[in-house]
Protein backbone atom coordinates (compact mmCIF):
# COMPACT_ATOMS: atom_id res chain seq x y z
CA UNK A 1 0.00 0.00 0.00
CA UNK A 2 2.83 2.07 0.81
CA UNK A 3 4.66 1.66 -2.26
CA UNK A 4 1.12 2.83 -4.26
CA UNK A 5 0.99 6.17 -2.48
CA UNK A 6 4.57 6.55 -3.56
CA UNK A 7 3.95 6.05 -7.05
CA UNK A 8 0.70 8.48 -7.22
CA UNK A 9 2.87 11.22 -5.48
CA UNK A 10 5.32 10.70 -8.11
CA UNK A 11 2.38 11.04 -10.61
CA UNK A 12 1.40 14.16 -9.20
CA UNK A 13 4.78 16.02 -9.39
CA UNK A 14 5.28 14.60 -13.10
CA UNK A 15 2.04 16.02 -14.12
CA UNK A 16 3.44 19.50 -12.67
CA UNK A 17 4.67 21.87 -15.73
CA UNK A 18 7.90 22.14 -16.15
CA UNK A 19 10.05 25.21 -16.76
CA UNK A 20 11.86 24.56 -20.55
CA UNK A 21 13.12 28.08 -20.45
CA UNK A 22 16.88 28.43 -18.72
CA UNK A 23 18.90 31.46 -18.05
CA UNK A 24 21.20 32.19 -20.75
CA UNK A 25 18.32 30.52 -23.72
CA UNK A 26 17.45 32.79 -26.51
CA UNK A 27 13.67 33.35 -26.63
CA UNK A 28 11.11 34.35 -29.08
CA UNK A 29 8.28 36.51 -27.36
CA UNK A 30 5.28 34.73 -28.90
CA UNK A 31 2.13 37.44 -27.45
CA UNK A 32 2.34 41.13 -26.30
CA UNK A 33 3.96 44.57 -27.23
CA UNK A 34 7.03 43.12 -28.20
CA UNK A 35 5.97 40.18 -29.81
CA UNK A 36 8.51 38.94 -32.26
CA UNK A 37 11.27 39.94 -30.61
CA UNK A 38 13.99 38.04 -29.15
CA UNK A 39 16.35 38.31 -26.65
CA UNK A 40 18.59 36.83 -23.98
CA UNK A 41 16.92 34.98 -20.42
CA UNK A 42 18.10 37.06 -17.79
CA UNK A 43 16.56 35.65 -15.01
CA UNK A 44 13.70 32.53 -14.57
CA UNK A 45 11.29 33.16 -11.75
CA UNK A 46 10.21 29.02 -11.39
CA UNK A 47 7.38 29.59 -8.97
CA UNK A 48 5.88 32.11 -11.02
CA UNK A 49 6.67 30.64 -14.39
CA UNK A 50 7.82 34.17 -15.49
CA UNK A 51 11.20 35.25 -17.22
CA UNK A 52 13.01 38.33 -17.43
CA UNK A 53 14.60 38.86 -20.92
CA UNK A 54 17.32 41.27 -22.40
CA UNK A 55 16.10 44.37 -23.43
CA UNK A 56 12.46 43.02 -23.84
CA UNK A 57 9.32 44.35 -21.56
CA UNK A 58 11.56 46.62 -20.65
CA UNK A 59 9.61 49.52 -17.99
CA UNK A 60 10.35 52.80 -16.82
CA UNK A 61 10.30 53.41 -13.48
CA UNK A 62 10.67 56.94 -11.92
CA UNK A 63 12.96 57.06 -8.88
CA UNK A 64 13.45 59.68 -6.21
CA UNK A 65 17.07 60.02 -4.59
CA UNK A 66 18.25 57.85 -2.46
CA UNK A 67 21.64 56.11 -0.67
CA UNK A 68 22.38 54.27 -4.04
CA UNK A 69 20.98 56.55 -6.60
CA UNK A 70 21.65 60.29 -5.97
CA UNK A 71 20.37 61.74 -9.00
CA UNK A 72 17.10 59.72 -8.96
CA UNK A 73 15.33 59.61 -11.70
CA UNK A 74 14.41 57.31 -15.00
CA UNK A 75 15.23 53.80 -14.35
CA UNK A 76 14.46 51.34 -16.98
CA UNK A 77 14.40 47.63 -16.58
CA UNK A 78 13.15 44.40 -17.83
CA UNK A 79 9.93 43.39 -16.50
CA UNK A 80 8.88 39.40 -16.26
CA UNK A 81 6.87 37.96 -18.69
CA UNK A 82 5.15 34.69 -18.50
CA UNK A 83 6.13 31.36 -19.96
CA UNK A 84 3.37 31.08 -21.99
CA UNK A 85 4.42 34.38 -24.22
CA UNK A 86 7.95 32.89 -24.67
CA UNK A 87 8.94 30.49 -27.16
CA UNK A 88 12.92 28.75 -27.26
CA UNK A 89 14.89 29.60 -30.33
CA UNK A 90 16.28 26.96 -32.27
CA UNK A 91 19.14 28.55 -34.08
CA UNK A 92 18.97 25.45 -36.29
CA UNK A 93 15.62 26.02 -37.66
CA UNK A 94 15.97 30.04 -37.22
CA UNK A 95 12.39 30.23 -35.52
CA UNK A 96 10.55 29.33 -32.11
CA UNK A 97 9.97 26.21 -31.43
CA UNK A 98 8.19 23.41 -29.03
CA UNK A 99 11.29 21.97 -27.31
CA UNK A 100 10.87 18.43 -25.94
CA UNK A 101 13.17 15.98 -23.86
CA UNK A 102 15.48 13.48 -24.56
CA UNK A 103 16.91 10.76 -22.20
CA UNK A 104 20.70 10.53 -23.23
CA UNK A 105 23.33 7.22 -22.71
CA UNK A 106 24.65 8.37 -19.50
CA UNK A 107 20.77 9.10 -17.95
CA UNK A 108 20.67 12.86 -18.25
CA UNK A 109 17.87 14.53 -19.89
CA UNK A 110 18.42 17.28 -22.44
CA UNK A 111 16.46 19.60 -24.33
CA UNK A 112 15.84 19.10 -27.80
CA UNK A 113 13.94 20.53 -30.44
CA UNK A 114 10.52 19.17 -31.39
CA UNK A 115 11.13 20.11 -34.98
CA UNK A 116 14.69 19.30 -35.79
CA UNK A 117 15.33 16.92 -32.88
CA UNK A 118 18.48 19.03 -32.38
CA UNK A 119 20.18 19.49 -28.62
CA UNK A 120 19.13 22.97 -27.38
CA UNK A 121 22.35 23.80 -25.40
CA UNK A 122 22.38 25.39 -21.72
CA UNK A 123 24.58 28.11 -21.90
CA UNK A 124 24.22 28.70 -17.93
CA UNK A 125 23.44 25.57 -15.54
CA UNK A 126 21.85 27.06 -12.17
ZN1 LIG B 1 15.09 23.11 -34.57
Amino acid sequence: MRRSGWLSANRVLSMLPKCVVRKGDTVVVIAGKDRGKSGKVLSVFQRERKVTIEKINIIKRHTKPNQQNRQGGILEREAPIHLSNVMIYCATCQKPVRVGSKTMADGSRVRVCKKCQQLIESPERT
